[in-house]
């Protein structure tokens, strides 16, 4: 009796997560099968368990417009087996890929919800892509949804699904998480379907954010364009809207009086620390530090991992590495900047441009410094192996990230798990959402400002052995602690109305007068 009705309320209480992608890979193999390959990463790691504990289906692009639906399910399906839950997928045409993803999720939110509108490319047929995309996905949703399922959504790529589920009829319970920042309210106004936008993220019964700074320009979008009443204090506020206020009725779909809550939170993502720091222990990893260390030559490291984004400060870091060469002579032959740069959306122009930008700049400060013996920056256009990252961040005396902007930046987060020594230092963008959480550890810098972000570089290379054991002891607990399954879940507890919970209250970070 009461292993049925563990598996009942098991069955009631599944979890759908949709996200743009499935957390596999697939493969055509030489004999034309496909196979399917877990994906690594924070949410695929902070999701697994989570599906696996409570049953569940996770609905994505499986990331091939080369294969049919029934092509990709035996392969989908031997992937569930192996992991106890379903994957459902959502198959694109090339041109949906063009215009959904690579078109208004990369060319127009992703710019504008990271404040650089000017790099945005409004073009309308790519927000009817968006509609009809969303749509498909929420058709996806709706063929899975039982009766007491929750449906966890997720990022920038699906704000419009909630809306389609709607107007589906589909009275489920949904939350929704943005991994990017949101924009200020005068960014966002630029957008052309900023109504649409708000409106459908509005549909959602809880919509969690990164930091305080992102929930607070979306409630000053909300309140600008809708009228809205919101009860509560600290990390999590409740809007409280009804039809009976003619600004909120299209929230509603029935004429009788009826009102809805939605939670509005900040919930700033972690990283899966225990294994991350238990590979950086083992033996293999070590060796391969020591090895990284070696090539140096007793020079410090500067360790940059960033995709190749706009967004990530590249062309800054650089220009602060030269800065910092310029400044302080004695920094010459005694430090390497040694920089990955992962190669991402490369069909975009921009990203492109960006590209040409950085070898030129690398080549410049390369040919202005060089001397017998010491080139400073070692740049690579690759992606690395995870166990290589690794022994990367363990070796490294310093990691230097100078986003313009970034929803979290878990290379940050990663960074400092994998020092296991101690021993580095982490020099962060204040505007990366990490900024907030680790601003007691971290050396925060404006990435706009060149002298500063050069300042950072020589005081972390002056930095006393006791004063970066005591930073990174700091910022290696708040890793610990708030780590990526805390997050998990304190969203589904809070979204799900489950026990209080307490949800850790993180200030954004404001830099001070000197
Ligand atoms: N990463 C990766 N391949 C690599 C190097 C890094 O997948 O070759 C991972 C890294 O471990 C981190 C993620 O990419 O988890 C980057 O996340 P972040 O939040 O720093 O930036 P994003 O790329 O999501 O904007």
């Amino acid at each position: 009796m009461l292993r049925k009705l563990d598996r009942d309320s098991k069955r009631q209480n599944r979890l759908i997560v949709v996200s743009n992608r499935l957390p596999m890979s697939l493969t055509q193999e030489a004999d034309e099968h496909w196979t399917a390959k877990p994906s690594s990463g924070g949410l695929v790691s902070a999701m697994m368990p989570v599906l696996r504990r409570q049953g569940g289906v996770w609905i994505g692009w499986p990331g091939t417009v080369d294969a049919s639906r029934e092509q990709v399910a035996p392969a989908l399906e031997q992937a569930a087996r192996e992991t106890r839950c379903s994957f459902e997928p959502v198959m694109l045409t090339q041109e949906e890929v063009e215009g959904f993803y690579h078109g208004f999720s990369n060319e127009v939110i992703w710019p504008l919800f990271h404040d650089l509108f000017t790099n945005c490319n409004f073009d309308p047929s790519y927000w009817h892509c968006y509609e009809r995309v969303n749509h498909k996905f929420a058709e996806a949703v709706a063929n899975v949804y039982r009766p007491g399922d929750f449906i966890w959504v997720h990022d920038y790529h699906l704000m419009d699904i909630a809306d389609a589920l709607k107007r589906m009829g589909l009275q489920a319970k949904t939350g929704f998480f943005l991994h990017t920042p949101f924009p200020p309210l005068e960014i966002f106004l630029k957008l052309p379907w900023r109504f649409e936008i708000l409106r459908s993220l509005l549909q959602f019964d809880s919509i969690g954010f990164q930091t305080l700074r992102d929930r607070r320009n979306f409630l000053q979008c909300v309140r600008a364009l809708f009228k809205l009443h919101i009860d509560g204090a600290g990390s999590v506020v409740q809007l409280h809207v009804t039809n009976q206020d003619p600004e909120w009725s299209t929230l509603f779909d029935n004429e009788t009086a009826v009102e809805r809550d939605i939670c509005v939170g900040s919930f700033p993502i972690g990283i899966d620390y225990q294994t991350l720091a238990e590979l950086a222990e083992q033996e293999p990893t070590a060796a391969k530090a020591a090895r990284l260390k070696d090539d140096l030559s007793g020079r410090q490291m500067i360790l940059g991992v960033d995709r190749l984004d706009y967004t990530k400060g590249l062309p800054n870091k650089l220009q602060a590495f030269r800065n910092a060469l310029e400044r302080y002579p004695e920094l010459r032959g005694r430090i390497n900047l040694v920089q990955h740069v992962i190669p991402s959306r490369s069909d975009i122009p921009e990203y492109r441009q960006l590209k040409f930008e950085l070898e030129h700049l690398v080549g410049e400060i390369n040919g202005q410094f060089t001397e017998s013996g010491w080139v400073p920056i070692h740049y690579m256009y690759h992606s690395l192996p995870f166990e290589d990252l690794v022994a990367y961040y363990r070796a490294a005396d310093m990691a230097l990230i100078t986003s313009l902007k970034d929803g979290m930046n878990l290379v940050a987060k990663e960074y400092c798990a994998a020092q296991v020594d101690e021993t580095g230092a982490l020099i962060l963008s204040e505007f990366a959402g990490a900024a907030a959480q680790l601003q007691k550890g971290a050396l925060l810098v404006n990435p706009h400002d060149i002298e500063q972000v050069a300042d950072g570089i020589y005081s972390a290379f002056k930095m006393p052995q006791l004063e970066r054991r005591n930073r990174m002891r700091a910022l290696r607990r708040t890793v610990r602690t708030q780590d990526v399954y805390r997050w998990a879940d304190t969203f589904l507890t809070v979204t799900t109305n489950r026990d209080p919970v307490h949800v850790p209250y993180t200030e954004d970070y404001l830099p001070r007068a000197q």
